[in-house]
């Protein structure tokens, strides 16, 4: 008898893969399609209500597919309802995070990629668990998938960023898988410039995000102006120093046709000063970008502490000075 955790992951498949094991098993490639608009366009997660394709060909899918989606184990929205945390339990007990961003005019769904992280950056919590497993393709869907039926409201669509745990583009080939799923137009139809890739500077798998073909945003965490400092809070600096990096991403905007943005998480007394903004402004002029300023969100393993809000609009101000476009990233919910 085969166990629950024998059976296919159906979340892990592409429709051309689904359509292939469809027929391999005897099956209509169609089959394929008609389960792919239950599970995405319809939010059905059970073959039992699949109600157009016959009973036993519901119960010989039963047999080999297990519907891997995900739910998660706490739920937490902001007083002011502008994000809802979910903390999703793994198969293997282990826990990600997802985040629905209710901003002005948009609604963005945040989501992990691994559990933990490699990286090592010194103002992130998820760095102290170190990198515990890649996400498979499923994994990440699953957290997309009920994100967005659970929370999205606004008929226009919402946008999607891989800033959640982990590094994305050390999960490289999984994360494409899933974005290759979650653009098929027969599924979640999500459009690859809804799609943002928040990086923390993998020069080589930026090169090879390149050539995919695939318009996806770029967004480089930054967050400091010279090697030396960047290299301090960033160890990935240390083999992509900043130059390469930004020439890396150069290439990637002039590739997809798309201004990269520059995060620049802010740090009071350490990137913070009126030369970083100089050295901020000539380092955005090497591409085309934009500037995303986040004021460090405090935490109790770090002694870190955000700049004020006047201290930080200065800095904008600085950069705004210098045509530069530039936003800030509110905190939300304050909490
Ligand atoms: S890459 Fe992102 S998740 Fe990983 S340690 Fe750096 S900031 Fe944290």
């Amino acid at each position: 008898m085969t166990t629950p955790t024998e059976l296919r992951p159906l979340l892990d498949r592409t429709l051309s893969e689904l359509r292939s094991e469809m027929a391999e098993l005897g099956l209509e490639s169609w089959r394929a399609d008609q389960i792919y608009s239950w599970l995405y366009k319809k939010g059905v997660l059970d073959f039992e209500g699949m109600t157009d394709i016959g009973r036993p060909t519901r119960e010989a899918l039963t047999a080999i597919y297990r519907i891997n989606a995900l739910s998660p184990k706490e739920e937490k929205t902001a007083l002011d309802r502008s994000a809802t945390k979910c903390l999703f339990a793994l198969p293997d007990e282990r826990e990600i995070e997802g985040v629905f961003l209710r901003l002005p005019n948009k609604e963005t769904i945040c989501f992990s990629t691994q559990v933990g992280c490699a990286m090592g950056c010194g103002f992130c919590v998820t760095a102290l668990m170190g990198r515990l497993r890649n996400l498979e393709a499923g994994e990440i869907v699953g957290q997309i998938l009920y994100l967005s039926r659970k929370f999205v409201e606004r008929e226009q669509g919402f946008n999607l960023v891989a800033m959640g745990m982990g590094e994305p583009l050390d999960n490289y080939d999984n994360l494409l898988k899933a974005i290759r799923i979650m653009k098929e137009v027969r599924g979640l139809n999500i459009g690859p410039r809804r799609i943002t890739i928040s990086t923390s500077g993998i020069v080589p798998m930026i090169d090879r995000l390149a050539t995919e073909g695939i318009p996806l945003g770029l967004a480089v965490s930054l967050n400091a102006t010279t090697n030396e400092q960047r290299s301090e809070i960033m160890p990935i600096n240390r083999k992509y120093p900043i130059e390469e990096l930004l020439e890396a991403a150069g290439r990637y905007a002039r590739a997809t046709n798309r201004r990269v943005t520059l995060e620049y998480v802010m740090m009071r007394g350490v990137n913070d000063s009126e030369s970083d903004a100089r050295r901020l402004i000539n380092l955005a002029g090497r591409l085309p970008s934009k500037i995303n300023l986040i004021p460090f969100n405090p935490s109790p393993y770090h002694s870190f502490s955000p700049p004020s809000p006047a201290e930080t609009e200065r800095f904008q101000d600085q950069l705004l000075a210098a045509d530069k476009t530039v936003t800030i990233r509110r905190r939300r919910g304050g909490d």
